[in-house]
């Protein structure tokens, strides 16, 4: 029948066989191509968490970037040259 192809070292299974005779691993179930441990998978969220964790950062320092500004504008009481 259809041997499968082991998603670890991509070397044929055959039916019979419970794991890979060549690497040992587990043979995954006929009809799923998909590797068995996602290795995109927590690649994924990690990348997912640190991109929201950088928008995260980027809204607060553009809030602390943009806050004494605001501040300094309300109220200028420095000035340094003495122009007044
Ligand atoms: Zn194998």
């Amino acid at each position: 029948m259809e041997a499968t192809v082991c998603l670890n070292c991509g070397g044929r299974i055959s039916p019979g066989d419970r794991v890979c005779p060549h690497c040992g691993a587990p043979r995954h179930r006929t009809g799923s191509p998909e590797p068995w441990p996602p290795p995109g998978a927590r690649r994924t969220a990690k990348l997912a968490g640190a991109i929201i964790a950088l928008l995260i950062v980027a809204v607060i320092a553009w809030v602390i970037a943009t806050w004494p500004r605001h501040s300094l504008t309300s109220h200028e009481p420095v000035v340094p040259n003495g122009r007044v």
